[in-house]
């Protein structure tokens, strides 16, 4: 839990400054992380470290000043990236920051785009964001995430 407080403070660092995000962004599209179990056991067909899910409530316009809201949950599939690390802590550590920061760029683009997409696009997006992550992440003073990048090199095309 530690591990998890830390990574998600510097996946979100990174994401901002890459985006060049306000400090006020998050606030506007909040987050919320969960485990696995907190988010329901959702069944997914791949081994998979984490999906996305975004809520949009209608809130009034007097308390918000716009006319929706969203909240997205990014739910960590905790058994996978435990058994994934073995659950070291220098393993995890720089696993967890992939994770996070590439969930984050997916919130970053449904933010800007305000997009749904359709699923035979989301192959695309998938490999768009995982090159993404790939540079924002390329060089960051992270110990470790050298092996997680290449470990994820075969999603974004990059050799
Ligand atoms: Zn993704």
């Amino acid at each position: 839990m530690d591990i998890l407080d830390r990574s998600a403070v510097i996946a979100e660092e990174i994401t901002s400054d890459f985006f060049a995000f306000s400090s006020s962004h998050w606030a506007r599209h909040p987050y919320e992380i969960k485990t696995l179990r907190e988010a329901g056991n959702v069944d997914f067909p791949h081994r998979t470290y984490a999906h996305l899910m975004r809520y949009d409530s209608p809130v009034s316009a007097k308390v918000s000043g716009s006319a929706s809201y969203e909240l997205y949950h990014i739910c960590l599939h905790d058994h996978n990236i435990l058994e994934e690390t073995g659950g070291l802590q220098e393993k995890l550590l720089p696993f967890m920051v992939y994770v996070l920061s590439h969930e984050l760029v997916h919130i970053a683009r449904f933010s800007r785009h305000h997009c749904n997409l359709l699923s035979d696009e989301k192959n695309s997006e998938e490999e768009i964001v995982h090159s993404i992550t790939h540079r924002m992440l390329d060089g960051v003073p992270v110990t470790g995430i050298d092996m997680v990048l290449e470990r994820f090199s075969h999603h974004c095309g990059a050799s």
